[in-house]
């Protein structure tokens, strides 16, 4: 289907609030003293992310307001105040210091989506305590092995979740000192009685602390996270932040979100990832906004619903729900309304330009595509609330934010060589100026792979991309995945979002497969919407249709059905896992593999 290359902001796509009217003039005027100096920091100096989160917004005039509402299936909905999350916190930073765990020591939480997760990655934070959430669908082996290289202290985890995957490997983690337990919906009044040596009940040890405050001492380059990458390309890195971050994440709450006190906002990202982190926890509550904490996984029909009773006004997805949610139909979304609704945003893979449309068609509102990593610890490049959208195109670099792409001089020097490629159309390397606040300041144990991240100071990202002349940056793909076919490298994105404009294609993964004459040939594989058939007659037609928009040069050569693509737990297709499969390698590391090792 033809569409415009640009999406012109109607009234209608923007609701727009008149703050903003001078949004562009902000985005100008922006510097990041200014960023950092409007949040208020600690009263003896220093800066502390869970201070700014809650701490600040409990003394005033939001005490009262819903910060966190946890809703699930089979059970009432569970709210946090601004006031009560930072008792809990205050508490919760009381039991680690009482177990003589101080700053510098190193927390893990694997306990879902809970208000357990919440309270203990916020109370450690105010500690100083470095904090790594893990996702609660990871195996035993991919727990130990994070633990044992985090070289965790304690561990805050449900008792189920301590039975079936860490008892068992337990031993595999000689400094992990302390594990907290907590009740499987992780509510921490139910107490959790246990005589295991080195495991303790959270709750009844929250019940005997005082919910008087810690005395907050951090400053703005404590290590505050460390994040896991999701493993797309390779064994997952750690990636370690520092308190500092809290200044980008709240300007990008701003900028790129439009979060504001009386929003009512949902992420959907698992806080065992850094977008669950930075979007879902953090940004959010430094906006003072209520946001909603689903503790179910996917389901189209329930998502629909909770955007409408839960009167969501922003959002914050990912392509692989927007894909499922396309999968299902419009019909479904039709079947709702969201007129609360007024800004939805998607992170982690490249946005197919159907999907941007596909926004306005299903909720009324065009989806927004922004684009970081885990490295940058917050959102770089995005389409923004009150600009254009060019359906496609991850956006702009934010406010504070300076991007470029560059080209190596040399493939192999260490530090890399490389130039700035100053006309817009070409593509190269994703650069970032070093200086915003959330930069990653080290993979952990690894100084050789992060020194290589940078060339002067520039920050290397691994992603290729091009700028068109409005400054508008392109995914092409990530450095590994492009493929070489007969002189043309071509990136997979291009390609998947031809097949997806197809009405039959759901999700597209293309890889290069070793050829002898072509160097690398274009590989799809595609998995269907619902109602149509895996057959030569669809095959044929999806290579007819990618020929046509691609070119024959382009065009993938062959096309695979699969009923679903492998992908990472945070979403991402693991196109390196595609062709390892294709060409019977090994698999390597598929510690994050979505279905794996349950
Ligand atoms: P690993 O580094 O372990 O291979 P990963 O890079 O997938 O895993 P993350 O840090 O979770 O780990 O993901 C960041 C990457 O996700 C980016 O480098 C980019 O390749 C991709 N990505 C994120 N958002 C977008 C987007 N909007 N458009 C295109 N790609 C995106
Ligand atoms: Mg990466």
């Amino acid at each position: 289907m033809d569409r415009p290359a640009i999406l012109h902001k109607t009234a209608a796509d923007l609701r727009l609030p008149p703050h903003l009217a001078d949004y562009a003039a902000q985005c100008r005027a922006f510097r990041w003293e200014d960023a950092r100096a409007a949040l208020q920091g600690l009263p003896g100096g220093g800066l502390n992310i869970a201070f700014e989160a809650v701490d600040r917004h409990a003394a005033g005039p939001l005490r009262e307001r819903i910060a966190l509402r946890f809703v699930a299936r089979d059970a009432p909905p569970v709210e946090l105040s601004y006031g009560e999350l930072a008792r809990q916190t205050h508490r919760f930073a009381q039991v680690l210091r009482s177990l003589g765990v101080g700053p510098g020591a190193h927390l893990f939480v694997l306990a879902g989506r809970t208000p357990a997760l919440h309270v203990a990655v916020l109370g450690a934070l105010k500690l100083g305590v470095v904090v790594t959430p893990l996702f609660s669908a990871f195996g035993p082996e991919p727990i130990a092995t994070r633990i044992r290289l985090g070289r965790g202290d304690v561990l805050v985890t449900t008792d189920t979740l301590y039975a079936r995957k860490v008892r068992p490997l337990r031993a595999q983690m000689p400094t992990l000192r302390h594990v907290l337990l907590v009740a499987e919906d992780g509510a921490l009044a139910s107490t959790i009685p246990t005589d295991e040596p080195g495991t303790l009940d959270l709750a009844a040890r929250m019940a005997a602390a005082s919910d008087e405050p810690v005395a907050i001492t951090t400053r703005p380059d404590d290590p505050a996270l460390l994040h896991f990458t999701s493993g797309t390309t390779g064994t997952p890195k750690g990636a370690l932040h520092v308190h500092d971050a809290v200044v980008t994440h709240h300007a990008t709450g701003r900028y790129a979100l439009d979060l504001h006190p009386e929003d009512r906002y949902w992420c959907t990202a698992d806080p065992g990832w850094v977008t669950g982190m930075s979007y879902g926890l953090i940004a959010p509550l430094l906006h003072g906004v209520t946001s909603l904490v689903d503790r179910e996984e996917f389901d189209a029909e329930r998502w629909y619903t909770l955007l409408e009773s839960e009167r969501i006004s922003v959002w914050y997805t990912a392509p692989t729900a927007i894909r499922m949610l396309m999968k299902a139909g419009v019909a479904l979304a039709r079947r709702h309304a969201f007129p609360a609704l007024r800004f939805v945003a998607s992170v982690g893979e490249p946005l197919n330009p159907e999907a941007v449309w596909w926004g306005r068609e299903a909720l009324g509102l065009p989806i927004h595509d922004n684009w970081w990593q885990t490295e940058t610890g917050g959102i770089m490049i995005a389409n923004t609330p009150a600009f254009d959208i060019k359906p496609g195109s991850m956006g702009r670099p934010l406010p504070g934010v300076e991007a470029c792409i560059v080209e190596h001089l040399e493939a192999e020097g260490a530090p890399p060589q490389v130039r700035v490629i100053e006309p817009p159309g070409v593509e190269g390397e994703l650069a970032l100026r070093r200086g915003w606040p959330s930069m990653f300041r080290g993979y952990l144990d690894n100084e050789v792979r992060y020194r290589k991240c940078f060339a002067g100071d520039l920050y290397l990202t691994g992603d290729l991309a091009r700028r068109d002349a409005d400054g508008y940056y392109w995914f092409v793909g990530r450095a590994d995945d492009v493929i070489k076919s007969a002189g043309h490298l071509i990136g997979p994105f291009e390609v998947e979002s031809a097949l997806m404009e197809h009405p039959a294609v759901a999700e597209a993964g293309v890889i290069g497969k070793p050829d002898p004459v072509l160097g690398e040939l274009v590989k799809a594989f595609v998995s269907l919407r619902a109602g149509h058939e895996a057959n030569e007659a669809l095959r044929l037609s999806l290579l007819a249709h990618a020929r046509l928009r691609l070119g024959a040069a382009v065009a993938p050569k062959e096309i695979a059905f699969l009923p679903a693509l492998p992908r990472t737990r945070s979403g991402k297709i693991m196109r390196r896992l595609l062709k390892a499969r294709e060409l019977g390698l090994p698999e390597g590391d598929t510690s994050t593999l979505e279905g794996g090792s349950p």
